[in-house]
């Protein structure tokens, strides 16, 4: 059965010790939250080993928040996909817009890091969407179909709930401002005809989860939608009552 996912991406946000009190006081708040839903932490890398130390066996996954996408050598400052697992690592980030826009990766990149980290034991988030001034000349659907076809070229998924797309339009990133339920249900039906046109049956277990300024007020909404299965949280989820809150209520 498809779980709904709940992922906090913390950036580059959180020195070791304030990973530390993050961590244990998300980890308080989530004892009494059913099991059906997987709870992903993404702290920078430095931050990994403490929360991996904190989280042991518990029902929270830990992600990094960036890959490379070769096994190891001269790749001066880069991580790879057998570092992350080696870290405690069960899911990674990869292109999140923030990475597309600043770092300027390219869905070749993007789709190079998807591949082996799959191929070396790491669940992948994938996340794409528009920016504003694209969405304004109403490409939304035009990037986000691109960006999901690049994603998913000459994919071979082995299990389906390995493979999670999070759609995170640009516009609504930090900014307080997030898609109406509907409008992100529109974009996520496309996505799931894309997934299905490839994967057919099995593109039901593929999570589509939604990003962009989620809190604790907007989430139930949201996940009324048939087509959102989660969601990938920035800003709120470096304050551990309301990444609690959110999956409290995704959990429900
Ligand atoms: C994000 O960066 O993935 C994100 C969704 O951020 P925020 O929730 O702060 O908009």
């Amino acid at each position: 059965m498809k779980k709904m996912m709940v992922a906090g991406n913390w950036k580059m946000n959180m020195l070791r010790y304030q990973a530390k009190d993050l961590t244990q006081d998300i980890l308080s708040g989530l004892v009494d939250v059913k099991d059906d839903i997987d709870i992903v932490l993404a702290p920078p890398f430095t931050a990994l080993d403490v929360v991996s130390g904190l989280i042991g066996n518990s029902r929270v996954m830990l992600a990094a928040q960036n890959v490379f996408w070769e096994d190891r050598g001269a790749f001066t400052g880069e991580i790879s996909p057998a570092m992350l697992v080696d870290a405690g690592c069960k899911w990674v980030i990869i292109g999140h817009s923030e990475r597309r826009g600043i770092l300027g990766e390219t869905d070749t990149v993007v789709r190079k890091k998807i591949k082996a980290s799959l191929s070396d034991g790491l669940n992948v988030i994938v996340c794409v969407g528009e920016t504003l001034q694209e969405r304004e000349v109403g490409k939304t659907i035009k990037i986000v179909q691109s960006q999901v076809e690049s994603a998913l070229m000459d994919l071979e998924l082995d299990d389906p709930q390995r493979f999670v797309i999070a759609y995170e339009p640009v516009w609504a990133i930090g900014t307080g401002e997030n898609a109406t339920p509907k409008e992100a249900e529109d974009v996520h039906v496309t996505i799931r005809e894309i997934t299905g046109s490839i994967f057919a049956q099995d593109s039901e277990l593929i999570r589509i989860i939604y990003g962009g300024s989620v809190n604790g007020d907007n989430i139930d909404e949201l996940l009324h939608m048939e087509n959102i299965d989660g969601a990938l949280i920035g800003g709120a989820g470096l304050d551990a009552d309301s990444f609690v809150k959110i999956v409290k209520i995704a959990g429900e």
